[in-house]
């Protein structure tokens, strides 16, 4: 079974599963999304997309506790609609006190049967904020916690997010985008951690993709972040830069159906 571990909701949603179809992927792990930049018809339109984002995420535009409601929303309408090919992981607010983290996590998570928390884009220097997020993680059953560790976050980012790994050692962790420029690094802390993965989207070249799935096979969950990446081009390096089927299986399928029980 092939599945994409990371990508958000593309609108529309049947193009999606066309292209899953087309690229040969069974399911995806689906993420929010507060835009929608595959929308955009030319390149000035994708620019005020990128903008948008920008600004929302710097509290400019609009409500950001609104936008997530609205991703949510149009994330579990998805799932409704290909229950068999979509499992959920849901974005979580940051920073809260470790109550409201929990009514969130239970209200948004649980309730809506998703699989994990993610994605969670944080600034550099604000790991700290994530420490009611693995609290909640713990009082629900492990939920994976799903982190973009590409720009802006550091080596010390990263390392800061492997200390809470350690002290919540039943809760698995993913590195999105295999720490991208920190990738020698990032391999190190998830050869020593257990609960510690990787995700192989935007990963940072060719080259680095086939270092670290052939060095860590069990820890490597193939990812596409759609919009941002291509389902049959992800899936292709994959394939072109594994040593041996057993890799390229592993990282494909295998390491992420055992981590979320998929049949
Ligand atoms: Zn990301």
């Amino acid at each position: 079974m092939i599945i994409d571990g990371h990508s958000h909701v593309t609108l529309p949603v049947q193009e999606h599963i066309k292209a899953m179809d087309a690229a040969g992927i069974d399911k995806t792990v689906l993420f929010s999304t507060a835009f929608h930049p595959e929308a955009a018809k030319n390149f000035a339109e994708v620019k005020s997309s990128m903008e948008f984002l920008n600004d929302l995420l710097a509290g400019k535009k609009g409500s950001m506790v609104e936008e997530r409601q609205k991703a949510v929303l149009e994330l579990r309408d998805a799932i409704r609609q290909y229950p068999d090919r979509y499992i959920g992981f849901g974005a979580v607010p940051a920073g809260l006190e470790r109550k409201p983290t929990l009514q969130y996590v239970d209200e948004t998570i649980q309730k809506n049967n998703l699989a994990g928390m993610g994605e969670f884009t944080l600034g550099s220097g604000q790991i700290h904020l994530l420490k009611n997020i693995f609290c909640a993680s713990q009082e629900f059953h492990n939920l994976p916690i799903w982190i973009h560790a590409f720009f802006p976050l550091t080596a010390a980012d990263i390392k800061e997010i492997s200390e809470l790994a350690k002290d919540y050692s039943e809760t698995p962790v993913i590195l999105g985008h295999l720490g991208e420029s920190n990738w020698l690094a990032t391999v190190a802390l998830v050869k020593e951690i257990p609960n510690l993965y990787l995700d192989t989207s935007a990963y940072y070249s060719t080259f680095v993709l086939a270092s670290v799935i052939n060095e860590v096979p069990k820890k490597c969950f193939f990812g596409v972040d759609r919009p941002f990446g291509d389902l049959q081009l992800s899936k292709n390096a994959v394939l072109q830069f594994a040593w041996t089927s057993a890799v390229a299986n592993a990282v494909l399928g295998e390491n992420i159906a055992r981590l979320l029980k998929l049949a």
